[in-house]
């Protein structure tokens, strides 16, 4: 396993389309392992395969730290419900902004073995899940942002 450099907005390979999983290699399965070791050291919620520059259809997400989630060539099945809360990412370090995302939202997705299941999530994996999508159509919170990006830690000093 190791740890892979994360890439930052403005690196092009943030703004294309990924490419679905057709079949699990060993270089899938190193990448899916990177992934998690990465978003685990740099203590974020979800990441996506475009962040490490690869364009690929993968998202590893974790909202509590102990409850990996793994979505291959995931698909939006339904959402409902709105929520509004500050949203950062990987990529755009440091910084925040007021996204307003779905409240529930269910994906169909293969996990590593390329079996087939069904996730629901609502609040923080909702968005986690609508963010991380997102970012494997080339798209990034900062373009669904309602008013400035702010710094994280001004905001953490708000709530205290
Ligand atoms: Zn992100």
């Amino acid at each position: 396993m190791a740890i892979r450099k994360i890439r930052e907005m403005g690196d092009p390979v943030l703004n294309k389309q990924c490419k679905e999983v057709t079949e699990i290699t060993p270089r899938i399965r190193d990448l899916i392992d990177d992934m998690f070791e990465t978003l685990y050291e740099a203590e974020g919620v979800g990441l996506a395969a475009p962040q490490v520059g690869i364009l690929k259809r993968i998202v590893v997400i974790d909202v509590t730290g102990e409850d990996p989630i793994l979505l291959i060539n995931p698909k939006l099945m339904e959402t409902s419900g709105e929520q509004e809360g500050y949203e950062g990412c990987l990529s755009v370090p440091g910084k925040s902004g007021k996204v307003t995302r779905p409240n529930y939202a269910k994906v169909l997705a293969y996990d590593e073995n390329m079996n087939a299941f069904e996730l629901e999530g609502t609040e923080l994996l909702a968005r986690a899940i609508c963010h991380e999508l997102d970012h494997l159509d080339g798209h990034l919170y900062v373009e669904k942002v309602d008013g400035p990006l702010v710094n994280t830690a001004d905001l953490s000093d708000e709530e205290d």
